[in-house]
């Protein structure tokens, strides 16, 4: 039995889209993929993968843009239409990354891994004690 007060809750800039996702992810991974970096505008992305059907909308309903990633996967990245801020993607086998970054309280958010990092730009300081996923 899930309890909502053991869940993390998050939401967009503006507040128009609200969400809650469990405590224990499957993976939190910087995602440095050339997708996550031209949508964020950052060098990597948060991303808190969980199982998709584990995350709960709250409120509002996201945008979504689908897009294949260089894997050749189809991600189907969700945004506020209000306020462009990214909330998560829904990835095939089931899963969704979840924008870290996007949560009330940012602790919940900490990277074991780094995925895509041949891709860091040079400037970029990575931490080299994190997993590396290809
Ligand atoms: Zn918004
Ligand atoms: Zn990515």
């Amino acid at each position: 039995m899930s309890n909502v007060a053991e869940k993390i809750s998050g939401g967009c800039l503006c507040g128009e889209v609200r969400f809650k996702v469990p405590v224990s992810p499957t993976i939190q991974t910087l995602c440095f993929c050339s997708d996550c970096q031209k949508i964020s505008g950052s060098s990597s992305y948060c991303a808190y993968l969980i199982p998709l059907d584990q995350l709960v909308l709250i409120k509002g309903l996201p945008l979504s843009f689908t897009v294949k990633s260089d894997a050749g996967r189809n991600n189907c990245r969700k945004f506020c239409g209000n306020c462009g801020s990214r909330l998560w993607a829904e990835l095939e086998f089931g899963l969704a990354s979840v924008n870290g970054m996007a949560f009330d309280e940012k602790r919940f958010f900490n990277p074991t891994h780094n995925h895509r990092l041949e891709n860091a730009p040079d400037w970029c300081r990575v931490d080299k004690e994190l997993e590396t996923l290809s």
